[in-house]
């Protein structure tokens, strides 16, 4: 069995959605995960903040432009009018509740609840298409199977034990069609795995009941050798291996969500990026194997801010970096990036809530400066395979910039660097030129 997921652009009016069912009815028996169509998740945080404030007219007024997209799109994607009916009457229960607002759950999960209503609309619409298309397709609620841990995790013991027994009660069903993005928490209150989570639900499926292969099928040919916004002729890349495309997914290549790799990866399950608006095209193949192409792609994650601690008792004093990682851990806030000389220790983090607890706790070890603006460039590859001559083009590369820290040898496939946020894009494109044939 496969799993295939499409992401909001890919239902983005009811042509695309049935072209989605057209390549879904090729694949035998699949387990179909949808995202919301687009635009409506951004809406429905707008709604789910309006709510909170107790704004209903802001409410009702979104709400009002929303069910007008959605009768559109509703008569645009059925021929038969009871059909026409069923779906717009399913829609506007979906959002009786905010106009009327008497959500019935508790003030905490108000907004989940709200966030959920995008895939739960998305895939009633795409199950009720496939039955009047004479496809055999049944209609899941990820909510039965998907659940968080107390630590905010995904239970994958549950999820593989609740799925496989539903799949295997329908024997003869071909399509099954689940929610991404949305799930429970450990309380079993409506939650969800952060915002474009629905390729890690799909990865999630996928090693759950160990198939055959997850499909991301998304509006662009694969994952390409840099960022196509700021960067002219790039080139999807036909295969990367799970580390490779965990480190781009991580470090900036927006085309899947970043621990969307993890539970294929466990279980050896290969990704295969793929691109609806031309389904025959190869797109990108992530699995256990990695073709020796030395360096295949550039990406670049803004936001960084990144923390030096110079201290003279750091020479020779075993403990001290375990001291300095405890004060992140504390402050739950991962560390991307790391260097370090005798006498310092420079790391990168991306989430700066803690950033002023962090800076006080560190000025305890020694002088703390604080570097904000930055940007992480990840140059990934197979670096075993040619084991000369890959740090020196990059760096010739990028000869013309300000290089913060570098880092490099932390594994086999990456080499990190950090610059200013000022000139990203003209170090993507100066890397782009010099190592690449372009
Ligand atoms: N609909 C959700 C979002 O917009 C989840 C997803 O698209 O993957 O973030
Ligand atoms: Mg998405």
């Amino acid at each position: 069995m496969k799993v295939l997921k499409f992401g909001g652009t890919s239902l983005g009016d009811a042509g695309r959605m049935k072209n989605v069912a057209e390549i879904v009815s090729r694949q035998g028996r699949v387990v179909v995960v949808l995202s919301a169509i687009a635009g409506t998740t951004d809406s429905l945080v707008k709604i789910a903040e309006a709510y909170k404030h107790g704004e209903l007219n802001q409410v009702k007024s979104i709400v009002e432009v929303l069910l007008k997209h959605y009768q559109r799109y509703v008569d645009n994607l059925f021929e038969q009018e009871s059909n026409k009916q069923t779906a717009m009457t399913f829609v506007e229960s979906q959002f009786a509740e905010l106009v009327e607002a008497n959500i019935e759950t508790a003030t905490s999960a108000i907004e989940f609840h709200i966030l959920a209503k995008g895939e739960v609309i998305s895939t009633e619409l795409f199950a009720l298409y496939c039955e009047e298309n004479g496809l055999n397709a049944k209609l899941l609620y990820s909510l039965d199977f998907l659940r968080l841990t107390q630590e905010n995790s995904p239970d994958e013991a549950y999820l593989s034990e609740h799925l496989n027994r539903i799949l295997t009660g329908h024997e003869n069903t071909d399509i099954f069609v689940a929610q991404g993005f949305i799930c429970r928490n450990a309380f079993g209150e409506v939650s969800n795995l952060k915002r474009g989570g629905s390729d890690y639900s799909a990865s999630l499926f996928g090693a759950a009941i160990n198939a055959q292969e997850v499909q991301i099928w998304t509006d662009i040919d694969g994952m390409h050798n840099n960022d196509p916004r700021f960067v002219k002729n790039t080139t999807p890349i036909r295969e990367l291996s799970f580390d490779e495309a965990a480190e781009l997914a991580y470090f900036g290549a927006k085309i899947l969500h970043p621990s969307s790799i993890k539970p294929a990866r466990r279980k050896n399950i290969p990704v295969r990026l793929l691109n609806t608006l031309q389904p025959d095209a190869t797109g990108t193949l992530i699995s256990s194997e990695s073709n020796n192409a030395n360096i295949k792609a550039v990406a670049a994650k803004s936001g960084i801010t990144a923390i030096k601690i110079r201290s003279s008792e750091m020479l020779q004093a075993p403990g001290f970096l375990r001291r300095v990682f405890e004060v992140f851990e504390l402050y739950h806030t991962s560390i991307d990036v790391i260097t370090t000389s005798e006498v310092a220790v420079s790391v990168t983090i991306d989430d700066t809530t803690y950033l002023e607890s962090i800076v006080k706790t560190l000025n305890e070890f020694g002088n703390v400066d604080v570097d904000e603006n930055l940007s992480i460039i990840c140059v990934v590859g197979d670096f075993v395979a040619e084991s000369t001559g890959i740090a020196s083009r990059v760096i010739r590369a990028l000869e013309a910039f300000p290089i913060r820290m570098i880092s490099y040898g932390g594994s086999a496939h990456n080499i990190t660097l950090l610059i200013s946020e000022d000139v990203r894009v003209k170090a993507l494109q100066a890397l782009h030129e010099g190592l690449f044939d372009v």
